[in-house]
């Protein structure tokens, strides 16, 4: 461990305060004081963004899981889509004396402070999923290939219109949904998308009908299917009077959901007004169901018990002074470093093959289908 006497006074601090926070009725599970000096069976600190979407509650148990098969304690909290309350939750991990910090941010941009906290005491960070931005206090990323996200769902758009191989098919009508603009991954989903999507809408094979094609016109705040579902609203009626929607991007399937029930409430799905295709991402049981009832085109399958796997790896790694396997030194530049990652590969699934992805797999269960 670094510099291990300036640690040790920090987690005594730290150690103290928990005591006094615990008193004051606040949780605290295990402290360093128990733990000692030693990291193995000492507490890590996972903090992720929201119970809002399954992806996130099978990651926080997968994290779980997989660093108390390794001998270590953990400290799960969800912030409920509230960048405030997470950095308290964060603060509080702190406190209590974590030896490790896994966080899936809400807002990229609001953790300076805190991960300042987490050096002084000597707590190494990684960033789950989602890069944390502005700080040198991170020391790992792991994640997916993020821009390979956004390829796969252009990709996806581009091959079943039949656009592919040189037809001058089209035009077609296509409208851009993003993600939540605080969260980094959000322009990476978007470029992918965009660097497969735009020289057909250069060609005018495809049309942005609305005329939203600029990232900060088409995010959609906090990834809230609500917001999308108002936004398609909005466009269907403004843009579309009697021309249809053949496709639609979208980067996450609760916001997948959203835009078709828009659809579904102007009859799109009917005999004569057929769906568009709708892409998606995380494989949700929703949306794998919503597939298979050919409603939403296609999802993009991250399998986040490797995701897991990685992160915890990285913890272990670090406090056993070892250095973290990475597989990427270049792309992720935070504004303050370039964090080293180690990014999985996501999978585009849609009806033919969800059962082997999704099911064969284990990630969903046939039953729950
Ligand atoms: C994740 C996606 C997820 C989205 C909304 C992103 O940061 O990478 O997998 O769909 O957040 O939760």
């Amino acid at each position: 461990m670094r510099n291990r006497r300036a640690a040790l006074a920090a987690i005594a601090g730290a150690a103290s305060l928990a005591l006094t926070l615990s008193a004051c009725g606040q949780s605290s599970e295990g402290g360093s004081e128990e733990n000692g000096d030693s990291a193995k069976g000492g507490t890590i600190g996972i903090a992720m963004p929201t119970k809002s979407s399954e992806r996130w509650i099978a990651d926080g148990n997968n994290v779980k899981k997989d660093l108390e098969s390794k001998g270590y304690k953990t400290q799960l909290v969800y912030g409920e889509d509230d960048p405030d309350q997470q950095v308290s939750q964060v603060e509080n991990l702190i406190t209590q004396g974590v030896k490790a910090l896994i966080i899936a941010a809400i807002d990229n941009k609001s953790m300076n402070n805190v991960l300042q906290q987490a050096k002084d005491a000597n707590i190494p960070v990684i960033s789950y999923d989602r890069l944390i931005l502005g700080t040198k206090n991170v020391d790992y990323y792991a994640s997916f290939d993020n821009e390979k996200v956004g390829e796969l769902q252009g990709t996806y758009i581009v091959e079943k219109l039949g656009l592919k191989d040189g037809s001058k098919k089209g035009p077609f009508n296509i409208e851009l949904f993003a993600g939540s603009n605080d969260d980094n991954n959000t322009r990476y989903f978007f470029q992918g998308a965009m660097n497969v999507l735009q020289p057909y809408i250069d060609k005018k094979q495809l049309v942005v009908r609305s005329g939203q094609t600029k990232l900060n016109q088409v995010t959609t705040l906090r990834w809230d299917g609500g917001t999308a579902q108002k936004r398609m609203d909005d466009i269907l009626t403004s843009a579309y009077k009697r021309e249809r929607v053949d496709a639609v991007l979208s980067p996450y399937d609760g916001i997948s959901i959203g835009i078709l029930s828009a659809l579904k409430s102007d009859d799109y799905g009917s005999k004569s007004k057929p769906l568009p295709v709708v892409t998606g991402q995380d494989a949700e049981l929703a949306s794998v169901k919503s597939i298979i009832a050919n409603q939403q085109s296609m999802t993009v399958y991250k399998d986040t018990r490797q995701l897991a796997k990685v992160a915890s790896n990285m913890v272990d790694a670090l406090l056993n002074d070892k250095k973290p396997e990475v597989n990427d030194t270049k792309t992720y530049d935070n504004g303050a470093k370039v964090v080293p990652a180690y990014l999985l590969e996501p999978v585009a699934v849609d009806k033919t093959n969800y059962q082997k992805e999704v099911v064969d797999s284990g990630y969903i269960k046939a039953s729950d289908l």
